[in-house]
């Protein structure tokens, strides 16, 4: 079940071969050829052949320098090496730890394009030495914390993992999901964890959503599972990961995450643009400083694959930017008993008895007819007559009507003269503004590469190709792994 997301590599080299050519070329290697030159320089030919063959001879001197200085950029191995070159396209030997870690580091909301908010030294210390998606990670739809979370550690899209949503009810049993819920039975498909532990591996989570759920042989195990409390400091996070490093080689878990909810909870307050996003974004770099540091001083830091990112963007929202679904009276009345979800991500589910298609056209009419505010900025859909890029159908758990709601809109059943601004997640995930990063840094992954975006259901195959081991089945594709993750020599 390959995506179908963009899957050529490219590798962008920050200096440009020219300026490689001028700075690498041996000052004196020219003005040697020179004088070779002249040695064998007649003194009765004219001055017109001497010219010539002067020129003759600079030229193939310059070829041969920049030649020379050609190929110390195709061989050399450091900083940022090509793709062709040999070093580029193995990974690098473990210095201390006997067996590879893959430590993955979620920041709630970390919008692209955040990393240029400020001088973040740490978040650029591992873009430049690793690898990073160009132009941002691409979440799945909807662009909310669960499905994202889990999409991320499951390969799969959340019709497949079955978190569609933040909140929703099944409509079979009638039961409630909401972030609290950890019975297995809401949540399908293998986490990491999971095929980690089921190999005999070690993993550990320090937040994440779906991990305090008991699932095949993981069953969230005391001091390497910690149970969701918002309120321990994202210091403590990071130096409970950091002692993992001090425990004998063979209890080092192969597998670790780390979440931090900022820069989400700004986002929401205040939007995107607000300077107290810039201040959550050095925090986040602060703690990655502190985690940096801390494995520089156990001696693991180069053998750690580290993959920051984060599950979704954030756009600005405002008072103004409204559809109230009672303005639809006129054509179709939508209870809000209906309504299982609003803004951004509107999902209807009428009673028995109601033709969602008809609720579908009669909603589009009025949102068509330029006499609702803002109807052109929604649009209502069966759910099977969605785009297919979305992969939001193949569920029953998804309600049969969903709309998608233009960037930076709220959707509310009446409208209210409330003066709100802040800022939402949850829309179509081809807005740019709802990418996140993704940064690798580590044995397995190339300094200074960048890659094209990608879909984070991507993820999954790339740790299980770093840690060696045979994943479940997903919708990321075995070969787009390989392009980011460096190949090992064994392999
Ligand atoms: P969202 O509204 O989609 O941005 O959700 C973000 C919120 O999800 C965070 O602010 C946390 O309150 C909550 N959250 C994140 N991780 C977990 C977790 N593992 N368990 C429960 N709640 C979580
Ligand atoms: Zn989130
Ligand atoms: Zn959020």
């Amino acid at each position: 079940m390959a995506s179908d997301q963009e899957s050529t590599l490219s590798t962008s080299l920050p200096i440009s071969t020219n300026q490689l050519l001028e700075d690498d070329l041996p000052s004196s290697s020219s003005s040697a050829l020179l004088s070779t030159a002249g040695h064998h320089s007649s003194p009765r030919k004219t001055a017109a052949s001497t010219l010539v063959f002067i020129s003759l001879v600079v030229t193939t001197a310059v070829a041969l320098s920049a030649a020379a200085a050609f190929s110390f950029l195709f061989f050399s191995s450091a900083p940022n090496p090509s793709p062709h070159s040999t070093a580029a396209l193995s990974s690098r030997p473990l210095s201390k730890l006997k067996h590879p870690v893959v430590l993955i580091i979620s920041s709630d909301g970390f919008r692209f394009g955040y990393q240029y908010k400020s001088d973040l030294p740490n978040i650029n210390r591992l873009i430049r030495n690793g690898t990073e998606a160009e132009r941002g990670l691409i979440p799945v739809f909807p662009t909310l914390t669960f499905p994202n979370h889990y999409s991320i550690v499951t390969g799969l899209y959340p019709a497949y993992h079955g978190i569609i949503n933040n909140y929703f009810t099944d409509p079979i049993d009638g039961d409630n999901f909401n972030m609290g819920s950890h019975e297995p039975k809401w949540w399908l498909g293998e986490p990491l964890w999971e095929t980690v532990s089921n190999h005999g591996l070690k993993a550990s989570t320090y937040f994440w959503p779906g991990s305090e759920v008991h699932k095949g042989s993981w069953d969230c195990p005391n001091n390497y599972c910690m149970p969701y409390n918002e309120s321990v400091p994202f210091e403590e996070r990071v130096d409970t990961v950091l002692n993992y490093f001090d425990l004998p080689s063979d209890e080092i878990p192969s597998f670790m995450t780390l979440y931090f909810e900022d820069p989400d909870h700004e986002g929401h307050q205040y939007g995107p643009d607000d300077v107290r996003i810039t201040d959550a974004i050095v925090e986040i770099d602060t703690l990655m400083g502190r985690l940096i540091h801390g494995l520089e001083e156990r001696g693991v830091f180069e053998d750690i694959n580290i993959i920051l990112l984060g599950d979704h963007g954030m756009v600005g929202t405002c008072d103004k930017k409204v559809i109230a679904l009672d303005d639809l009276a006129q054509w179709v009345k939508i209870p809000k008993e209906w309504v299982q979800s609003y803004s951004p991500l509107l999902s209807i589910r009428p009673p028995p008895g109601y033709s969602s298609s008809d609720v579908v056209a009669k909603m589009n009419e009025g949102l068509e007819s330029g006499r609702v505010a803002n109807g052109e900025f929604l649009r209502v859909y069966l759910k099977e007559g969605l785009p297919n890029r979305l992969h939001y159908s193949a569920s029953y758990r998804i309600p049969p009507i969903v709309g998608l709601v233009g960037e930076g809109f709220t959707v509310k059943q009446t409208r209210s003269k409330g003066q709100e601004c802040g800022g939402a997640h949850g829309y179509d995930n081809a807005f740019f503004s709802m990418r996140t990063i993704f940064i690798a840094h580590g044995p397995r992954f190339a300094r200074g590469r960048k890659v094209p975006s990608f879909e984070n259901v991507q993820i999954y195959n790339m740790v299980t190709a770093i840690l060696k081991i045979e994943g479940a089945s997903n919708n990321g594709s075995v070969s787009f792994a390989d392009t980011v993750v460096l190949p090992t020599h064994s392999k």
